[in-house]
């Protein structure tokens, strides 16, 4: 059984329950559904109360770092208390394509750490072009780390070993010439989480469609094959991360 560490169940095509059924019947057992503004981590927070084996994560994207208001950031932290919610996300940097300022987006940032560490829930990390000031906000948390849809080389990958932080491979990883997926070797392999980041970047081969949970088999096939595991073996180390690093029920 797989799991999909990071997806966004209120943007597919199809409805939550529907994804969720298709991920079950490929293989992916368990499913949590990130957010990204306080609507949606809301609306995550409901459906991991209402279907079973999913989770969710609360959190305010770089994206949306600019509209956010302190009213925002105390529904974030009474979110962070709710049921179904095992951990603040996403919540990050990104220096390529967010609207807002480096200083707006390290302000949000730095209050989503202090607020996942009072809370002692895991942090689930988007960054992107942003990796030096990602790393050095994070230098106050002390709760895990993933830094999710992973960017980045031999330099990258140490600096997050060193950390003992989670690494999220998403469908880019499949993509010709991407470069973490020549520097996988140097990932402990507790620490590798797979992921679709859906609706958006679809593995190969099913680049330039829709992606869904379901399709996080791909993923895991790729890199299982890299790192010379058999499928099976790579996703019962996968899930076991996954529920360390969320805090998820042992399998019964
Ligand atoms: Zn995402």
């Amino acid at each position: 059984m797989l799991v999909d560490s990071h997806t966004h169940l209120l943007r597919l095509e199809i409805s939550p329950e529907d994804a969720v059924g298709e991920a079950a019947e490929a293989g992916v057992g368990i499913v949590v559904n990130i957010g990204t503004q306080i609507e949606d981590s809301r609306r995550g927070a409901e459906l991991a109360v209402r279907l079973p084996n999913v989770y969710s994560a609360a959190g305010i994207h770089p994206h949306n770092a600019g509209t956010h208001t302190s009213a925002d950031l105390e529904a974030l932290a009474e979110l962070a208390e709710s049921p179904g919610i095992v951990s603040l996300g996403e919540v990050g940097l990104d220096y390529y394509r967010s609207e807002w300022s480096k200083e707006v987006q390290r302000a949000l940032f730095e209050e989503a750490i202090s607020l996942a560490n009072d809370a002692r829930l895991p942090l689930v990390v988007h960054s992107r072009q942003a990796f030096a000031d990602t790393m050095a906000c994070l230098g106050s948390a002390r709760v895990p780390v993933v830094l999710h849809c992973f960017e980045g080389g031999d330099r990258e990958v140490r600096e997050a070993t060193e950390r003992d932080y989670y690494v999220g491979l998403a469908g880019n990883i499949t993509y010709k010439n991407n470069e973490t997926a020549r520097v996988l070797r140097l990932i402990n392999p507790d620490r590798l989480l797979v992921e679709t980041d859906a609706p958006y970047l679809s593995p190969q081969p099913l680049r330039g469609t829709k992606n869904a949970p379901k399709n996080v088999v791909h993923t895991a096939a790729f890199v299982a094959e890299r790192l010379g595991y058999e499928d099976e073996e790579f996703a019962a180390l996968t899930t076991r991360n996954a529920r360390n690093f969320y805090g998820l029920p042992p399998e019964v």
